[in-house]
């Protein structure tokens, strides 16, 4: 028998209100791997991500986790089933210092493991650095780096990552797909969110395209890279 996909969206449909925002979508992320979700803004992104996580319902369609059925449960519940989600826009706590932030992170376990801090901390030496800091006085990429540390404070097996290079300058953005690769080698499965389709290409094993809420294209991110019509729609070529 085969050992069932990390995660399996089959046909999902998700809409708000009139609108189908999700026009049956079929993804597959295998144990281990980083895959790409790339497409133009309003191609439904976003809001693959927070079905996953329980904050959307699907009208039609299965979520399914290591082979679980797991589209239904609520976003608070997912967190113990392994499933971190690093929203758009980072929202880290502003009024909750660094160390406060990150122990937030931990609410699934009855207490703040030091183990899992000093994770964080290796992998974010700056997080360390700030730790009293105010969440809302860091840089946008500090804050990045606070809302992907305190999403590893659950320990999640699977990490959703929704455009973590937004709005970063380049050699920021570079850091971050860095420790993403790092995270990833410590053995979390990740599914990226991103414009940047070029970084998350080369980060990823394989991409999907979304296009006004279907698939358009997928494939491993080599090909998807040199696809002429990837390099014309996302990497600002032809
Ligand atoms: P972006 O990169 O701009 O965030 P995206 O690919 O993540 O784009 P989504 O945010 O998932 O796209 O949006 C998909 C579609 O659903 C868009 O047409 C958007 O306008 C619509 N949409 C998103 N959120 C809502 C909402 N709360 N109410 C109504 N429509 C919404």
């Amino acid at each position: 028998a085969s050992v069932p996909a990390m995660l399996e969206l089959r046909d999902l449909r998700v809409f708000y209100g009139a609108i189908e925002a999700l026009k049956g979508i079929d993804l597959t992320v295998g144990e281990g791997e980083v895959v790409a979700l790339l497409g133009a803004n309003g191609a439904g992104k976003t809001t693959t991500l927070r079905t996953i996580s329980g904050m959307l319902q699907p009208r039609h369609g299965e979520i399914m986790l290591r082979g679980e059925r797991i589209d239904g449960i609520k976003s608070h519940h997912l967190v113990e089933f392994g499933i971190g989600h690093v929203p758009e826009g980072r929202r880290v706590f502003a009024t909750m210092t660094v160390l406060e932030n990150l122990e937030m992170g931990a609410y699934r376990f009855a207490s703040v493991d030091q183990a899992d801090l000093d994770r964080v901390f290796t992998l974010f030496p700056r997080l360390a650095e700030r730790r009293g800091q105010l969440g809302g006085t860091l840089s946008g990429g500090e804050q990045q780096m606070l809302a992907i540390g305190r999403a590893l404070m659950a320990r999640p097996e699977l990490l959703l990552l929704d455009e973590p290079s937004m709005g970063l300058a380049p050699l920021v953005v570079q850091q971050i797909f860095e420790i993403i690769k790092e995270i990833n080698e410590q053995g979390t499965t990740v599914l990226l969110v991103e414009q940047n389709a070029a970084q998350a290409l080369s980060l990823a094993n394989r991409g999907y395209v979304l296009e006004t809420g279907s698939v358009a294209m997928t494939g491993d991110a080599q090909g998807l890279l040199t696809d002429p019509r990837v390099r014309a729609a996302y990497l600002g070529e032809g």
